[in-house]
């Protein structure tokens, strides 16, 4: 995992004699086993161009803008990427299973893969918050070098492996918003009695804090606040959020996303469909997950600006920082929440070792990198133009 300059100098030395090494065997072992019909088996994997095809199943509405896109992008990279030998059929929240019941038609089997957000599945697995967001956690460039580098995509595999589950990072979105709301939020007492659609650990915090958090799927929203089974709700950012029409049904919009400060998606593959594929194909998988994650950062990036213009200029939304004070309370109320999973369950307990020790590091380098270069550009260029 590390990059010195002592392993890239031996890198190809390395992977020459691995190569050789691994011909050798292959020629004993084939030597050994002619005859068999398993050594032909072995060489006709790609040869014979054995077709596969997956079913994959997603939390949201098929082809929406933004998260539900995804999956899409993971099946048409997959497809190019394999020359066809790997198709995944991708089916929207519903046409299959409900949205809700994602993580376990996967895990039975019923089809290869599934679209969704880990935080969903926290009845079943507590530790699976960490692998989505948890309230004032690693933004989006950190959650990707704790999942990738740090040792999380391992401890989230782990989480998983008991259901049959292979899980991977399936989109970063970034800082959210904290949400709409049809009323004020001058003080945490504006909360009590508010029935928000917020999950995850957020959801208990905010339950805490005298509301009713409720995990509603996305396909669902618009009509739940619209008829008033909810008063609030969280989704994801501008872009997002305007494809889903809240401005209709909601007056202001709360920033910052404390709840949610660099959600990361999941892909779930059952994991007896994963190890049936030939390696090539298995790669093509992780590395067409790896891509989508990127690319659904990549686009909110370039979106959220001109959509938070339009919603604020076109369609009237009110924009509204939360108070210090109401996030320095959700941060205390953060706080018990953590401590209230670590203490319930063990999993939890040693994702977040792994979490906290990576956290205060990067957070220290952050200091003095991320946070000191745009604290030093606002300074310095003030209202300037650049
Ligand atoms: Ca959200």
């Amino acid at each position: 995992m590390g990059d010195t300059s002592l392993e890239r100098r031996y890198t190809p030395l390395v992977i020459l004699l691995l190569v050789a090494a691994l011909v050798a065997t292959l020629g004993l072992w084939a030597a050994d086993r002619s005859g068999t019909g398993l050594v032909e088996t072995r060489h006709t994997d790609k040869a014979s161009g054995e077709k596969y095809h997956w079913k994959m199943i997603t939390t949201w509405p098929k082809n929406f803008p933004g998260l539900g896109m995804a999956a899409e992008n993971f099946a048409d990279l997959v497809e190019e990427m394999s020359d066809g030998r790997l198709t995944v059929h991708v089916y929207g929240a519903g046409e299959l299973v409900p949205a809700m019941e994602v993580f376990d038609a996967v895990s039975q089997g019923v089809v290869d893969a599934g679209h969704g957000a880990a935080y969903y599945w926290k009845g079943k697995v507590p530790s699976a918050v960490f692998f989505t967001s948890i309230p004032f956690g690693l933004n989006a460039q950190e959650m990707n070098g704790w999942l990738h580098y740090g040792g999380g995509l391992e401890l989230w595999q782990e989480a998983y492996a008991p259901y049959n589950l292979v899980p991977m990072a399936g989109g970063s979105t970034g800082v959210q918003m904290a949400g709409w709301f049809n009323k004020e939020i001058n003080s945490i007492d504006d909360l009590k009695g508010l029935k928000m659609r917020i999950p995850g650990l957020a959801g208990e915090v905010f339950a805490a804090a005298g509301g009713t958090a409720v995990t509603i799927p996305g396909g669902e929203l618009y009509t739940s606040i619209q008829t008033g089974v909810i008063d609030a709700l969280e989704w994801v950012g501008p872009y997002n959020d305007q494809a889903f029409g809240f401005q209709e049904v909601a007056r202001y919009y709360y920033y910052p996303g404390w709840h949610e400060p660099g959600s990361i998606l999941e892909f779930v593959v059952n994991k007896d469909s994963l190890e049936a594929l030939p390696d090539d194909l298995q790669a093509i998988v992780r590395t067409a997950s790896r891509a989508a994650n990127q690319d659904m950062l990549d686009e909110y990036t370039a979106r959220n600006n001109a959509a938070l213009q339009s919603l604020v200029d076109e369609h009237g939304v009110q924009l509204r920082r939360l108070p210090d004070d109401v996030l320095l309370a959700l941060w205390k109320g953060t706080q018990v929440a953590l401590r209230n999973l670590v203490e319930s369950d063990p999993m939890a307990a040693k994702v977040y070792a792994s979490y906290r020790k990576f956290y205060r590091g990067v957070r220290n380098y952050h200091h003095i990198s991320e946070q000191a270069y745009i604290n030093a550009r606002d300074e310095a260029m003030g209202d300037d133009e650049f």
